[in-house]
């Protein structure tokens, strides 16, 4: 399909079937993420109050909270904080899930969605139709960084059972072909099909490709770095899994094109995107507030909280202060490409996936990344803590070699846990994957009460 005819004519139509406006808000936020960093945050805080005020009117949660605690919306909205209201996580919200709907708005606007059980409690809640389009326009925004327009092929390498049943079947085929979207399973991936899929890849020739990191990393290693480029292939974004720099090294290597990373979740949606000069993540600030937050309270850009998102997409189901379960740091620098859109200076993955040592402090994925990138035995690791004093570390050797970076690993390791930790290995043939195709670095089998 061309991309134009694509553009004009399928995609206008999809849209109209799906009752969605992405097409006509793209413009908008094409103009939107030139404005001065103030015009920006005014234009954020428009959307917010309006959220704020059906809150307090329609949605019974909100309702009951804001008047127990003498929360007025429109003193929020003029101080630009919501530190008044209480974070929202996700037993809330499976506890609150009938007090959390919005009591003024016709069903057809609640669309059913949820997240799996993969690195959590399954959630399930409700999107809103009518506001469903910013976050697709936000994408196809953020695709354009990279001159990739609408309606140009775009391959995914993607794991969730649930995001790929609709293009499965022969209807599915379809509907893949029609919007120019090649999607290959990540759960299928292994030496018998990376050959495959690579073929696969380079028939259909994407301007794209968007994938797991962890996944994409091992195809990277299967397929080898004597490989042409991808005919036509000029971008490749990772998301739903932690970006390393090992692994962003080792993709760019094998497929010869740059890497960017994308924040989101299908509880978040679109949520941040680094641009080509790759200083951080551009937030979708049109589309949602971002607080970095630590004990309730926001924290100084350059200091590790957790990463706190209030959708202005939803107002059926409002999600306010919603804890999205991962930590990061904000940067106030301004990006060099001239977005005032404001930065994502990282994400540390998960706060379940750290490790919490007897003195707390916290150690999450990125340690261990860095001290295995020097450990060339090591091809897979998994670190799961038992408990508060004792870590076991799954490794996967190397092909044809022999594991023999235990002490380095450990003295390390200990330096930085303490001696008391204990530190037992497990070397296996393979690391099974979640449910869902991801690949987790970290396992921790404390309880949330004893983290
Ligand atoms: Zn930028």
């Amino acid at each position: 399909m061309k991309p134009y005819l694509l553009r004009r004519l399928i995609l206008p139509a999809w849209q109209r079937v799906k009752r969605q406006n992405s097409l006509d808000l793209l413009p908008y936020l094409e103009r939107t993420q030139w404005l001065s960093p103030d015009e920006l945050e005014a234009l954020q805080w428009r959307r917010a109050a309006a959220l704020l005020e059906h809150a307090h009117e329609h949605v019974p949660y909100y309702r009951s909270i804001m008047r127990k605690s003498r929360i007025d919306p429109e003193s929020l909205v003029r101080n630009r904080s919501l530190e008044m209201l209480p974070l929202l996580d996700r037993l809330t919200m499976t506890e609150q899930r009938d007090s959390l709907r919005a009591t003024n708005l016709p069903t057809e606007r609640f669309v059913p969605n949820g997240t799996g059980g993969s690195t959590g409690e399954p959630l399930l809640f409700f999107d809103d139709r009518n506001e469903a389009g910013w976050s697709e326009a936000a994408i196809w925004r953020s695709h354009r960084w990279y001159d990739v327009d609408v309606g140009e092929r775009c391959a995914y390498l993607w794991g969730a059972n649930f995001d790929l049943t609709g293009y499965q079947g022969f209807i599915g085929r379809i509907k893949s072909r029609a919007l120019n979207l090649l999607m290959l399973p990540a759960w299928e991936l292994s030496e018998a099909t990376a050959s495959l899929f690579w073929k696969r890849l380079c028939q259909f020739k994407p301007r794209l490709l968007v994938a797991y990191a962890g996944a994409l990393h091992h195809w990277a290693r299967l397929l080898g770095n004597d490989r042409d480029p991808v005919p036509g292939l000029c971008a490749i974004i990772v998301s739903a899994e932690m970006l390393y720099d090992e692994s962003r090294g080792a993709i760019e290597t094998c497929f010869k094109v740059p890497v960017y990373n994308r924040y989101g979740g299908r509880d978040l949606h679109f949520v941040a995107q680094e641009c080509q000069v790759r200083r951080g993540l551009h937030i979708n600030s049109e589309n949602l507030l971002l607080e970095i937050v630590k004990d309730g309270r926001q924290v100084a850009p350059g200091e590790l909280g957790e990463i706190v998102i209030t959708r202005l997409d939803n107002f059926v189901m409002p999600f306010v202060r919603y804890r999205s379960g991962d930590m990061g740091v904000m940067n106030d620098a301004l990006c060099e490409c001239g977005r005032s859109l404001p930065l994502l200076d990282r994400i540390e993955g998960r706060v379940q996936d750290a490790i919490v040592t007897v003195d707390g402090k916290i150690i999450s994925g990125p340690f261990f990344a860095h001290v295995m990138k020097d450990c060339p035995d090591v091809r897979e690791f998994q670190v799961h803590q038992l408990a508060i004093d004792r870590l076991l570390i799954v490794i996967v050797p190397q092909a044809q070699r022999q594991f023999v970076s235990r002490p380095r690993i450990e003295r390390i390791a200990q330096q930085y846990m303490g001696r008391n930790m204990q530190i037992n290995f497990d070397v296996r043939e393979s690391i099974p994957l979640t449910r869902t195709g991801k690949r987790r670095i970290i396992v921790s089998h404390l309880s949330a009460s004893a983290a």
